[in-house]
């Protein structure tokens, strides 16, 4: 999915889940965080920036494991991390909402990293792309609004 994509799913679901913009605008950072780790696919290496596509970096345990430490955090009571601890948390669910996303175009690690699974729903960059990510952006809006699983 492309990255525009992937901030705008991302956003409007957590926004529809919350109601709050921060944390919205959070996940939205998580949501570019496992492509920004792969590094830039028009570096000089194109071919060792594909054999790390989707590997590592898109493995759900590993956005797991943080997502469980923010919540630590944050069930430590210590008033000064609590920002830091709800940041982590949106930051986390951002990263999962991502690799979510990118297993409905394509495989993503699951269990371990090296396992992948997933369904090509749509190649990535397409029209029917932009139409799946305004179907999901309107049925957010739509479940939110109680219009639909009342
Ligand atoms: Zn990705």
């Amino acid at each position: 999915m492309k990255w525009v994509n992937h901030e705008v799913v991302t956003g409007v679901i957590v926004y529809a889940a919350v109601q709050d913009p921060l944390p919205a605008l959070y996940s939205m950072a998580g949501a570019i965080m496992p492509d920004k780790l792969e590094g830039n696919p028009r570096s000089n290496d194109y071919w060792s920036w594909r054999s790390r596509h989707r590997g590592w970096s898109h493995w759900p345990m590993l956005y797991l494991l943080l997502l469980g430490l923010q919540l630590r955090i944050l069930d430590g009571g210590v008033a000064a991390f609590f920002d830091l601890g709800n940041i982590g948390v949106y930051f986390c669910i951002g990263a999962l909402l991502h690799i979510a996303e990118d297993a409905v175009c394509g495989k993503v690690p699951f269990i371990t990293p090296w396992q992948k699974v997933g369904i090509k729903l749509f190649a990535v960059g397409s029209v029917t792309e932009y139409i799946f990510s305004i179907v999901v952006v309107l049925l957010s809006y739509m479940i939110q609004a109680g219009l639909v699983l009342k």
